[in-house]
């Protein structure tokens, strides 16, 4: 029914409503509202489905965009669910917080001049919906295969393939040594990007389809890896990386010169009505600087402002385009009122115990380097000082190094930490024992994560029906 869509020329782009920034200030509640009906299939309607669509080639998952939103355009949004679930294991969730400035919508072919569908607000939408009326139900098998498969790290990762395992009929176990489910859905990212309730309904439909949790659990404390592969027919390493880099400078071992996933993780407990360490990093009051130009910086710049600090300066050593965060979140934070010095790298920490100041100094860029990123270099004589009382570090995580942390020499990982993996097979060095998401990629993006969780589980369900022949075809 084409004539219900190519309407971009007619209708304009419109996001869902967006909270004020005055009122989103003072709380941690999402910034957006959900479309009406009427708004998510007006904004479906202006798909053009492209012969080519660009928009499904840039997603991780490859979601059939055009035909999700052909359906939402056309009011059946059930069977767009179907659809839209059918590549995603989360799709609310991606809608969310996927950059689609650099993903999806960054690359909807929508006649120059216009611009692109809002792809992952319809996404969100159709999702929400879908929760509401029941639609989304736990992983329910059609038969009990009688071989399990432990999972280590219940991020989105781990729990892409814990989902799909579970469908396929393995009994699934995912070990976390976390006190909640999600990972750093639940723990890094903040709330006004991604309510911790969404995530929950989530953690319900998956123990109400048959996986079993073990919290609390952490693999190097509790039982080795080996004692792991004893108990299971095969594992999933899915533990993210979580090795905050530092820097060294005069002055960093200053009070208050803090990491960012300490800031936040304090922060998203507080959320949680946790109790709290009270010298935990709290920015009430302060003048806070974080330095670092990632999606991690912009979160903790937020947060900081919605904590009620007395300022907000965000240091980077790149200029705005150059930044690795997603535009959309630099853009909130300026309207939140987060000050941005760009250009700019620090060079030491002055304070009476606490810190009390930034050094810094400017910078200017000079020649790309092999990823085409011009190479920051500092300008003589361009000190400068900012006045801080909480300094938050976000430089970027690393692994942390699993083969010592697991009691496993044999598993064999690269220069950087991330485990080695067979690409096609998602096979670790040792047999049966496989990896996906970060600890493989490195830092990187949820949406990833769910593409290699369940890429993994597909190949561990061939790996075990290839070990056990009576199983059949299960992958
Ligand atoms: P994780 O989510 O890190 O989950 C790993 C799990 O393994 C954790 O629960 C951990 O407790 C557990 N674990 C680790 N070691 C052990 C052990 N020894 N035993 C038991 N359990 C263990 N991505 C986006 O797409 N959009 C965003 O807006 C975004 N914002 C971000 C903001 C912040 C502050 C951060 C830090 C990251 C952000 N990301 C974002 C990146 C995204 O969160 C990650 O890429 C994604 O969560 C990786 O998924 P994962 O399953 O590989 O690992
Ligand atoms: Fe876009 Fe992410 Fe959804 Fe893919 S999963 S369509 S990249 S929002
Ligand atoms: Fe529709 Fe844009 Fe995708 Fe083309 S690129 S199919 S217009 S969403």
């Amino acid at each position: 029914m084409v004539q219900q869509l190519l309407k971009f020329v007619s209708i304009d782009q419109a996001m869902p409503d967006k909270r004020a920034a005055e009122d989103r200030r003072h709380d941690f509640d999402e910034i957006y509202a959900r479309f009406s009906p009427e708004a998510a299939t007006s904004q479906a309607s202006r798909c053009s489905q492209c012969g080519i669509p660009y928009c499904q080639v840039h997603c991780p998952l490859n979601n059939n965009i055009p035909d999700w939103l052909m359906l939402t355009a056309e009011g059946r949004l059930e069977e767009a669910y179907e659809l839209s679930s059918a590549t995603n294991t989360f799709p609310e969730i991606c809608g969310r917080i996927c950059p689609q400035d650099r993903l999806c919508e960054g690359n909807c072919v929508i006649e120059k001049g216009f611009n692109s569908v809002t792809i992952g607000s319809v996404e969100k939408y159709i999702t929400d919906t879908a929760h509401e009326r029941g639609w989304v139900k736990p992983p329910a098998p059609k038969r009990e295969l009688g071989l399990s498969v432990g999972i280590i790290g219940a991020g989105p990762g781990g729990l892409a393939a814990a989902d799909m395992l579970r469908r396929k009929g393995f009994s699934v176990h995912v070990y976390d040594r976390y006190d909640r489910v999600g990972g750093l859905m639940v723990y890094g990212i903040p709330n006004f990007k991604l309510d911790k309730a969404i995530v929950g309904r989530r953690h319900d439909l998956l123990e109400a389809g048959g996986i079993k949790f073990h919290l609390n659990f952490e693999i190097g404390r509790d039982a080795s890896l080996a004692e792991l592969r004893e108990r299971h027919d095969a594992i999933l390493i899915a533990t993210g990386v979580y090795q905050q880099r530092k820097i060294q400078a005069p002055g960093i071992t200053l009070g208050n010169i803090v990491q960012a996933l300490d800031f936040l993780t304090a922060s998203n407990r507080r959320g949680f009505g946790d109790n709290v360490a009270e010298d935990s990093p709290d920015a009430a009051g302060k003048h806070v600087v974080v330095i670092g130009g990632g999606d991690t910086a912009m979160d903790c710049v937020r947060t900081a402002i919605r904590q009620g600090a007395a300022s907000v300066k965000c240091l980077y050593r790149r200029d705005r385009k150059n930044m690795p965060g997603s535009q959309r979140e630099v853009q909130h934070a300026e309207e939140e009122g987060v000050e941005f010095v760009w250009m700019a790298a620090p060079s030491g920490f002055d304070g009476d115990g606490d810190v009390r100041s930034v050094l810094a100094h400017r910078v200017h860029l000079g020649v790309a380097d092999a990823t085409g990123r011009q190479t920051p270099q500092m300008v003589e004589g361009s000190q400068f000082t900012l006045q801080a009382d909480l300094v938050i570090l976000a430089l970027g995580f690393d692994p942390e190094n699993v083969p010592t942390l697991f009691g496993a020499p044999d598993l064999v990982v690269s220069r950087w930490g991330t485990i080695r993996v067979d690409h096609r097979s998602f096979m670790t060095s040792l047999d049966g024992v496989f990896a996906a998401g970060d600890i493989v990629r490195g830092a990187s993006l949820v949406v990833w994560a769910i593409r290699d969780g369940r890429d993994a589980a597909e190949s561990i369900a061939r790996y075990l029906a290839a070990k056990v022949p009576a199983l059949g075809a299960v992958a």
